[in-house]
């Protein structure tokens, strides 16, 4: 599996200005290279290296291997795009919205996100430095911080390319680490997990008590950056507009850093009963969030996903069954008897069913379905 390490580096005024001179260019590079790609519609590597591989390089200052990952960089933000309007992320055919996407190529920012290979970038861990080209030559011992965990981790199984970006003032590398697959065991029993807004998850195993992972201070956070984001809104100057943005990504971080505490809970308790995982399907949860709250859709579904991602490669990472179940009527059947009916659901947070009588907290009761689900899901595909 693979996952990735982002360090934030130190470097001198001297190194700062050498690094950002660099990016820049290979930002330019791409801007003008994906504008080429734009009007004469070739957007495959292999065709825009052969139009513009020379160009970008004498142009642009680029060594050679800079000049290709500026290429191939934006033959690969064509081929996302080109996707994202195929599968109809980016609107219906004739809305305004898909023309403006389609009549306009592709502008990298100045900091956008750079890959550089091991020829381009070389790792000193011990020192804590790194050594990278730039476009005013080979730079050494730029510092970085970084945890003990990061270290090991890029001491064992850093492999291939890593990123240069500048984000909030910050200069990070994201490296891209390759582990070896843990080999997963059969799970005794499953516990099952119910993401919802009031409460980001829920865990329960088919029968037992459930325990609540609150979103209180997430949803604290996200009404008073709301409250913020109306008042500046209305006014449209620049420095609003850099708070809001500033806000936003504040935001966008504590939801993360929210999403990996629990998720980290949840595989560490099932590792420590040897017990499986049973998620939502995502699809699933996205027609479900759908039906309740339009205007939240985005920022739920967008956080669902990240926690989501975050239990199935920390399950990976540690070994634990995983299994993806269908979540229909998960919050209307009663996870005593089976019984499904709207009406089990007197009130948001109330689970009480109308033929046995069984009584819990409503994300529990969902939680509980979802695990005996992830135990039939596990015995189905395993009978073999
Ligand atoms: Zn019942």
């Amino acid at each position: 599996m693979k996952l990735v390490v982002q360090v934030k580096l130190l470097p001198t005024p001297e190194q700062a200005a050498a690094l950002e001179a660099t990016l820049r260019a290979a930002n330019d590079a791409a801007t003008w290279v994906a504008a080429l790609a734009h009007t004469q519609r070739v957007f495959r590597n292999y065709d825009l290296r052969k139009h513009v591989y020379g160009q970008v390089k004498d142009r642009y200052g680029l060594a050679a291997q800079a000049a290709q990952h500026v290429i191939k960089k934006v033959a690969d933000a064509y081929a996302t795009l080109h996707a994202n309007l195929r599968n109809g992320h980016l609107g219906r055919p004739g809305s305004a919205w898909r023309e403006r996407v389609q009549a306009r190529p592709i502008v990298f920012r100045p900091g956008a996100a750079q890959p550089f290979d091991d020829r381009c970038l070389s790792w000193q861990l011990n020192a804590r430095t790194v050594s990278i080209w730039t476009t005013g030559g080979r730079m050494k011992g730029v510092a970085f911080t970084a945890s003990a965990d990061q270290l090991t981790m890029l001491a064992a199984h850093r492999k291939g390319e890593s990123d240069l970006l500048y984000r909030d003032g910050m200069w990070f590398l994201v490296a891209t680490c390759d582990l070896p697959d843990v080999p997963v065991g059969a799970p005794d029993g499953f516990t099952g997990v119910d993401l919802g807004i009031a409460n980001i998850a829920t865990t329960a195993t088919s029968t037992g008590d459930g325990v609540r992972h609150s979103g209180k201070t997430l949803n604290a956070v996200r009404h008073r950056h709301r409250e913020l984001r109306r008042r500046l809104q209305t006014k449209q100057t620049k420095s609003a507009k850099r708070l809001l943005k500033r806000r936003r990504r504040a935001e966008a971080r504590f939801a993360a850093d929210l999403n990996h505490t629990i998720a980290k809970r949840i595989v560490t308790e099932a590792a420590r009963t040897g017990r499986g995982i049973a998620l939502e399907n995502l699809q699933g949860i996205r027609d479900r969030v759908r039906l309740r709250k339009p205007q939240r859709v985005t920022l739920h579904t967008w956080s669902f996903h990240q926690l989501g991602h975050f239990i199935a490669y920390k399950a990976a990472r540690a070994g634990v069954a995983l299994v993806w179940v269908d979540p229909a009527y998960t919050s209307q059947a009663c996870s005593a008897c089976g019984h499904v009916d709207k009406k089990n659901r007197p009130g948001q947070a109330r689970f009480a069913c109308t033929s046995c009588g069984f009584a819990e907290h409503a994300d529990v009761n969902a939680a509980r379905n979802i695990a005996a689900r992830g135990v039939t899901s596990w015995a189905v595909s395993h009978a073999a």
